[in-house]
């Protein structure tokens, strides 16, 4: 384990990358840096750009997490990283001598319990002024720790929010949590894009409230949140426009009623929308488009909370380990045989038996994924496809899902590799989340599938894998049975 940390940048836009990553290219961070870009655009075109003295200081690396969201390209990037800690920096900063000094004291001062060391960074302010005490935002964090609680839960939308529910995670477990004092520098090189509308956490809230209780807050240091107002404001609202619909009708309601709910919401909406321009907490927008954002607010904000109770009901814990393994079939399960039909020929490659055999064994659920084109080409029947299948099953079964695209190679289906459709039909079909899903393959397609769906994976390069699938691939692993020793101490990207 090397004492520098990794540095893992999630990131959704190229133009403020830029100035940190020739900030870091200036900073003597130790010359072993690992620079891990985890560019999480769902269309990772053109490719980012590396400027030349950050090449040759660091070893960097891009991953691609395909829009899954900034916890999800987080957890791609430390899972890449080799380090004792892992430092996740935001985009729009620069990185200092100062900062970089400070880092690597704060890091060699912790115990071996200390889980988090946050830096101070402005990435974690709200827009109410208050302070998150965590955030993605110069967030240092132990690699052990973080595979303890099975790194970042993917269902927050907001990077503080999955922030602070690993730090709840790590708490309970007994890990020690730092507020550091080191600072990056924070002095906006490109125009700050205006932040996240404040109501965006609020689904969050439901799950964190689910997974940790009311009492999250308290627990972790966290201001308190605006929901109270907000849900205070849209009811009033609310209820002043049911009373007039009322007395409307004729019902026995006073005639100052809806006047008084209604006076209640505008002067509590006024005082927010105040509050918003006063302190501009947008910048980059208007005095007039910050108003109008204020004005509708409340009513969002209490949507988003609801939509996140109801999508969040019946959320169960993040899964810490991998569940579900789906190993992609001709290549690297099987002798690969293009358009065999002859159930006799099917031969297991070295160790497959011993691999699926091992994950059995441990509870892991176990499934296989193939392309058979030929059938939707007409070239083999599914009679005859299911003689061969048949045969693998006697062979190395049996598996809890198979997962076949017998569609043309021009029929547009969504199972065709790179596709995502049969990592994400899998992990359906056998109830376990995506993310707790690994698929094992010999090229870079099947990887790249596994990526799309949000499932993790592992390459076993054969005599077909490309130079660039392995130069690209998360992890890679010399043989199946050690990318099944990986997947069964949860280490996989
Ligand atoms: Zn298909």
């Amino acid at each position: 384990m090397s004492p520098t940390p990794g540095v893992v940048i999630p990131t959704r836009d190229e133009l403020s990358l830029q100035p940190l990553l020739v900030s870091l290219a200036a900073t003597p961070l130790p010359p072993t840096a690992q620079v891990v870009i985890v560019d999480d655009r769902s269309n990772p075109l053109p490719d980012i750009a590396i400027p030349r003295e950050l090449r040759a200081r660091s070893a960097v690396r891009v991953q691609r997490s395909w829009g899954r969201g900034l916890p999800a390209a987080a957890n791609l990037g430390w899972r890449v990283c080799d380090t004792e800690w892992v430092v996740f920096l935001p985009t729009d900063v620069r990185v200092t001598l100062e900062w970089a000094d400070q880092l690597m004291r704060e890091l060699a001062a912790a115990g071996a319990r200390t889980g988090l060391s946050q830096g101070q960074s402005p990435a974690g302010r709200s827009r109410h002024g208050a302070v998150s005490p965590w955030s993605l935002g110069d967030l240092a964090a132990r690699r052990d720790a973080l595979n303890e609680v099975g790194g970042f839960d993917e269902r927050y939308r907001c990077g503080s929010r999955a922030a602070i529910d690993v730090a709840l995670r790590m708490h309970r477990d007994g890990w020690l949590l730092r507020q550091a004092a080191r600072q990056l520098d924070h002095r906006a090189t490109q125009p700050r894009p205006a932040p996240a509308p404040p109501y965006r956490c609020m689904a969050d809230d439901a799950l964190l409230r689910r997974m940790h209780g009311r009492r999250w807050r308290q627990t972790i240091g966290a201001p308190r949140g605006h929901f109270g107002w907000h849900a205070g404001t849209t009811a009033a609202a609310a209820t002043a426009n049911l009373a007039a619909a009322a007395r409307g009708v004729g019902a026995p309601i006073p005639r100052r009623l809806p006047l008084l709910l209604a006076g209640a919401a505008v002067t509590s909406s006024a005082a927010l929308v105040a509050t918003r321009v006063i302190q501009r907490q947008r910048p980059g927008r208007s005095r007039w488009s910050t108003a109008a954002a204020g004005i509708i607010e409340s009513p969002v904000a209490v949507m988003q909370r609801l939509r996140g109770e109801l999508r969040h009901r019946v959320a169960a814990a993040w899964p810490t380990e991998v569940l579900a393994v789906l190993f992609e079939r001709d290549g690297t399960l099987i002798r690969d045989i293009p358009l065999n039909t002859d159930p006799g020929q099917v031969r297991p490659l070295p160790g497959a038996r011993a691999a699926v055999d091992r994950l059995r064994r441990k509870g892991v659920r176990v499934g296989l994924m193939a392309t058979e084109t030929a059938v939707g080409a007409g070239d083999v029947t599914r009679h005859q496809m299911r003689a061969v299948n048949e045969q693998v099953d006697r062979l190395l079964g049996p598996f809890d899902t198979w997962q076949l695209c017998t569609h043309a190679p021009d029929a547009g289906c969504s199972c065709r590799l790179p596709e995502p459709g049969m990592p994400s039909r899998a992990a359906r079909e056998l109830d376990v989340p995506v993310s707790a899903l690994a698929v094992v393959g010999h090229l870079g397609e099947d990887v790249t599938s596994a990526l799309r769906a949000g499932a993790r994976s592992v390459l076993v390069p054969g005599p077909n894998t490309s130079a660039a699938a392995i130069a690209t691939a998360p992890r890679t692993a010399r043989d199946l049975q050690t990318a099944v020793e990986l997947i069964v101490r949860g280490d996989v990207p």
